[in-house]
């Protein structure tokens, strides 16, 4: 007896795809359709050591969540990403430079992959579907362990002539402040971000012991930011100056984006953002004080992000959808 031959699809069924956001210890995966729904996800620690680990921890994540509707693979990589090869150029704690991670996965999973910065792919899932959308022109900011920024002009993302453009995390935003593992001082990634926040949390628990600052971080929170945002909103002066500080700062880097990219709106993504106006007030002050003309210009605001830990996943389903694999370096929407 002949099996019965498998339904055609509807052809309106909706396409969907796989999101993968590599971290620094974690791999997130999610299943996407086209209008942004969740219909899956996955998750395990990324790999030590070499290429082939990390392709086979992204393949076995896709092979948990494929389902017959998939059609394409993206995939947010921490670092720089190359934009012809869609390999990782540079990437701070994971050692697969130069390796041709987009072929590699495609390979893997027999499927097409695109393959671009964790911080690109959640600008898209912001642009797409998040709180740029409608903006053909908006600046994404995530504060995590560093600072990410993803740019959208014209409704298609900057990638610059390499696919390495809007690296923000360096951008002086306080000379004189803590010294970065590029040499300097005061750039924005150590200045303003979810590890500065944790950073200056933890020193001024350690100067004053018997604040509510200090007992929530001796309580074993593990995570100082959270601590930090958890004492602020209990009127703990020492975390409201930190999260002041941290939104000042984040200001003066989103100052000059705006200054440079004219954007219609500006969205701040990562953990520190649950922090709210503690945060996010000083820094449409510091914005509007640095922003070039404000008077004679519409008003650019400053938004929080709609995806939170989702958004590299999200976003880079969403590219996948968007962009032909062979589509080259801009993405250019079917
Ligand atoms: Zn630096």
């Amino acid at each position: 007896m002949t099996p019965p031959a498998p339904r055609p699809l509807p052809a309106t069924a909706p396409t969907e795809a796989v999101g993968v956001d590599v971290g620094a210890t974690k791999i997130a995966a999610v299943r996407v359709s086209a209008d942004g729904t969740v219909a899956a996800r996955a998750r395990r620690a990324t790999p030590r050591g070499t290429a082939d680990a990390l392709v086979g921890a992204v393949a076995e994540l896709v092979t948990q969540l494929r389902g017959e509707r998939v059609a394409a693979v993206g995939v947010g990589l921490p670092g720089m990403v190359d934009a012809r090869t869609g390999a990782l150029a540079f990437g701070p704690g994971l050692d697969f430079a130069r390796a041709p991670l987009r072929a590699l996965i495609a390979d893997a999973v027999g499927l097409p992959v695109v393959t671009d910065n964790d911080a690109n792919v959640a600008a898209w899932a912001e642009y797409r579907l998040g709180a740029g959308r409608g903006h053909d022109h908006l600046v994404l900011v995530t504060l995590g362990t560093g600072l990410g920024c993803g740019v959208v002009v014209d409704g298609r993302l900057l990638r610059g002539s390499h696919g390495f453009a809007a690296e923000a995390s360096h951008l002086t935003v306080d000379p004189g402040g803590p010294l970065c593992e590029c040499g300097n001082h005061g750039c924005w990634g150590v200045s303003a971000s979810g590890a500065a926040i944790a950073r200056l949390g933890r020193r001024a628990a350690a100067a004053r012991p018997a604040s509510p600052l200090a007992r929530l971080l001796g309580r074993g929170s593990p995570d100082a930011g959270e601590a930090v945002t958890e004492a602020a909103r209990g009127g703990d002066g020492q975390a409201l100056r930190i999260l002041d500080r941290v939104g000042t700062l984040t200001g003066i880097g989103v100052a000059a984006l705006a200054n440079l990219f004219d954007p219609s709106v500006v969205i701040v993504g990562g953990g520190p953002v649950t922090a709210g106006d503690l945060l996010l007030a000083p820094a449409r002050v510091s914005f509007a004080d640095r922003l070039h003309a404000p008077a004679d210009r519409p008003p650019v605001p400053l938004l929080t992000a709609r995806f939170g830990n989702d958004a590299g996943a999200i976003g880079a389903a969403l590219m996948a959808l968007d962009r032909p694999p062979d589509d080259g370096p801009s993405d250019r929407r079917r």
